[in-house]
């Protein structure tokens, strides 16, 4: 069953999704040349820890999962596509790295993912990195009422397919509440006006994962935990926690300016 959030409820998200979005700025901002995935994993832990939230990632264990997840970030570089355990890997010039974290503050959670490079980054990470966001982009405007779970899948995949780029199966956005992963699956592709119809109150992660050549296979590593691009190109992320209401989409990760 659909778990409507009241407003209340909503503004408490928000706060958990503020959480997440300083810990993203805060990662990307010690990243670069040299860092390594752990150290970029102590950065979030020291944010989530100021503000008294926990980790909704640390510990997490789903059915696929040989492992509890070690950390509150997932680190994923290059053809890493999600899920990337924060490691003593330390970054290359030029590496495109995916972080997503999430936040459970006051008992609601909050869910959002950046992609980014460092160093120099190449001209097709870039382009990459910018369709995941303008397909995120797309999918938060579909988040409305009156609109299904259908729009919102198919305005993301369009974005991915328009530009070239391939979607990993099985694996989108979520509802997300007092958990992380709650109903309904938002797919990353889908066809419109299909699907659940959306309501003031509903509360989704929306998702787009991109894979740069354009196929949409992958293998789940050795660490049974991180997705890797079957063919070894990269791959980018990008997450937010929107709630569907009466005034249209309210992004409840969204980060200040940096
Ligand atoms: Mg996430
Ligand atoms: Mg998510």
């Amino acid at each position: 069953m659909m778990d409507l959030k009241t407003d209340t409820s909503i503004d408490a998200m928000h706060a958990a999704g503020q959480v997440v979005g300083r810990a993203l700025t805060a990662v990307r901002k010690a990243a670069g040349v040299g860092v390594s995935l752990l150290e970029l994993d102590e950065v979030a832990r020291d944010v989530l820890r100021e503000a008294g939230a926990s980790s909704p990632f640390l510990g997490y264990r789903p059915s696929f999962a040989p492992t509890p997840f070690p950390g509150v970030i997932c680190a994923s570089v290059n053809d890493a596509i999600v899920h990337g355990i924060p490691t003593r890997h330390r970054l290359c010039d030029g590496d495109l790295v995916s972080v997503d974290c999430g936040a459970e503050l006051d008992g609601w959670v909050g869910d959002s993912a950046i992609s980014f490079v460092v160093g120099r980054p190449r001209q097709a990470d870039q382009r990459l990195i910018e369709t995941a966001e303008r397909a995120l982009a797309a999918g938060i405007e579909a988040a409305r009422v009156g609109n299904r779970v259908g729009d919102i899948a198919h305005a993301v995949g369009r974005v991915c397919r328009t530009a070239g780029y391939g979607i990993p199966a099985g694996f989108g956005g979520h509802g997300v509440g007092r958990r992380m992963h709650e109903e309904p699956d938002v797919p990353n592709e889908g066809r419109p006006g299909r699907g659940v119809p959306l309501r003031h109150g509903m509360v989704l992660a929306i998702e787009p994962m991109l894979i740069g050549s354009g196929k949409d296979a992958y293998y789940e590593a050795d660490d049974g935990w991180t997705l890797r691009t079957s063919d070894g190109s990269r791959a980018a992320h990008a997450e937010h926690t929107v709630a569907v209401t009466d005034d249209g989409p309210r992004i409840l990760t969204a980060r200040e300016a940096s």
